[in-house]
């Protein structure tokens, strides 16, 4: 392998993440074609992330409007983009129409602001809520008590559909996180129970870099990863 080619760099990365979502997927009993890999590029200029995009993954994720906008325009392809990332309410009317997931809805404010601005352009969204698992005061997201009270608030929305709940373990050990996934699991099974169609809770969006394998072991439908698929490419011979 030429070590200096992003492309093949991004190839070998992309082989190794397949491979490990299908042992993953083994241990567990899963099909891997039920896990979605979400490329997140926010470390990255456009042009990095329009090679994620020429190597085949079409899902790409942001954590910051601004950056999603920029990205949306600059890139070609069928992108499918997914904010991973808070979104303050006055900028999810610029940013409704370009995305498809928008996992980290965190404030009761927040989904009725997207229900109310989906309507205006008559379009269904789905989403997923994020739910504050390691208790850590400087994650956002719904505190684990509180989503599941959520059942009413979600059946009475027009056009968002929540179709799941994502999660961001603690920064450790990768077994270590095992506990968060296993809880926002429980905590999708029992909203699940309570609402029907639209809102179908089928999602569980957790797994990063540095604990993907066991996010799938516990469930994960989306893996977002960042640093494992491009960190480094951008750095200068
Ligand atoms: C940055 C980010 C990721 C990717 O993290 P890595 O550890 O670089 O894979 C995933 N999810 C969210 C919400 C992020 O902000």
């Amino acid at each position: 392998m030429n070590r200096s080619d992003p492309s093949e760099v991004l190839g070998c990365r992309l082989r190794e993440v397949r491979e490990r979502v299908a042992a993953a997927c083994a241990r567990a009993g899963r099909s891997p074609a039920d896990v979605t890999l979400v490329a997140v590029t926010k470390t990255v200029s456009p042009a990095t992330a329009q090679r994620v995009v020429d190597a085949g993954v079409f899902d790409l994720g942001e954590n910051r409007p601004q950056e999603l906008w920029r990205k949306a325009e600059a890139l070609s392809g069928d992108v499918r983009w997914h904010m991973i990332g808070h979104l303050q309410r006055n900028k999810v009317a610029r940013t409704l129409p370009l995305v498809t997931w928008i996992h980290s809805v965190d404030s009761i404010r927040l989904l009725q602001a997207i229900d109310e601005e989906a309507g205006k352009l008559g379009k269904n969204v789905s989403v997923l809520l994020e739910v504050n698992t390691s208790g850590e005061a400087n994650k956002k997201g719904f505190a684990p008590a509180a989503v599941t009270t959520l059942a009413d608030t979600i059946a009475g929305l027009k056009y968002v559909h929540v179709r799941g709940l994502m999660t961001m373990a603690a920064l450790q050990d990768a077994e270590a996180c095992r506990p968060s996934f296993a809880q926002l699991r429980t905590l999708r099974d029992e909203l699940r129970d309570k609402l029907a169609a639209p809102h179908t809770f089928e999602h569980l969006s957790m797994g990063m870099s540095n604990d993907f394998d066991i996010a799938i072991e516990e469930g994960a439908t989306f893996i977002r990863l960042g640093t494992f698929l491009v960190g480094g490419l951008e750095d200068g011979p």
